[in-house]
């Protein structure tokens, strides 16, 4: 079986904020398609991050929910979309993570196609602040002025306090001494909208790969892409005692569409494992 082509089709790229910048020149290059940008979809109503309009359900139904809506509005049948979430690293304590996930959805094909890049490269955050100092200091901990800043008074209903995209400390001075007077409080959170977060950017980048990577995996079976890693076998024996520790025996590789599953073995190329991950020899 061949693996699906895309050559020659238009990609509808269901994005604000610049993404199509990071996303759409690899896949142009790789994949022989000519991307556009929906017009006039404002992907901003199906939440925003500042959480005026709240994300409804999961990130990957926020994404299908804006590539079907490119796809109605243009009648093109290739689109893409992406979303990414902040908050703690899923595997790191105390750590903030960005999770950008891309959804790749065709209609002559009936595919649909995830990838995504967890990575603790992230600025995201905030901070209440009652001086100017505090929110200076906290601008500089967050990568200011690289990447940008909002500053509310707590409430992002209350618009006429919401300055969002400042990237200039002359203009958080300003909004945030607006705010300070006012109310002797205000909230200074990171703008992760992606033209305002370089950060974020270089995440969409490596989720934009791990698509690329997707794409050019096809099962061997039925041609269906998507035939990558995808579970952990544990087992790989400790090389003291030989007994089986929590580190990878094997990788199970299956697909999404006809079910063939290929098991690879010593996915690390160690044959054994280091004792520290032994939980007889090294409890
Ligand atoms: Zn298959
Ligand atoms: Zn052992």
């Amino acid at each position: 079986m061949s693996a699906l082509e895309f050559k020659g089709r238009t990609l509808v790229v269901a994005t604000m904020h610049g993404k199509e910048k990071i996303i759409v020149p690899p896949l142009e290059a790789r994949l022989g398609v000519r991307g556009v940008v929906a017009p006039g979809l404002d992907t901003d109503r199906f939440g925003t991050f500042t959480g005026e309009i709240p994300r409804e359900g999961s990130p990957l139904e926020a994404a299908r929910r804006k590539v079907l809506a490119a796809l109605d509005a243009t009648g093109e049948s290739l689109g893409i979309a992406s979303e990414g979430s902040f908050g703690p690293h899923p595997a790191i304590p105390f750590m903030a993570a960005d999770v950008e996930l891309l959804l790749l959805v065709d209609r002559d094909n009936d595919l649909e196609l995830v990838a995504q890049e967890v990575s603790p490269d992230t600025n995201y955050g905030r901070r209440a602040c009652r001086t100017l100092a505090e929110v200076e200091t906290f601008a500089r901990q967050v990568l200011f002025p690289s990447h940008a800043l909002i500053v509310h008074g707590g409430n992002v209903h209350e618009k006429e306090l919401v300055t969002k995209g400042i990237a200039d400390p002359a203009r958080l001075r300003e909004a945030a001494g607006a705010v300070l007077s006012r109310q002797g409080v205000v909230t200074v959170e990171t703008d992760m909208r992606a033209f305002h977060n370089p950060s974020r950017m270089r995440v969409i980048a490596k989720a934009t790969e791990a698509l690329l990577q997707k794409l050019a995996s096809p099962c061997p079976a039925c041609g269906w892409p998507g035939f990558v890693p995808k579970e952990k076998v544990p087992g790989l024996p400790c090389s003291w005692c030989g007994e089986p520790t929590s580190l990878a025996l094997a990788v199970v590789s299956r697909c999404d569409r006809c079910g063939h599953a290929h098991n690879q073995h010593y996915p690390d190329g160690l044959r054994k494992s280091d004792p520290a991950y032994c939980d007889g020899c090294n409890p």
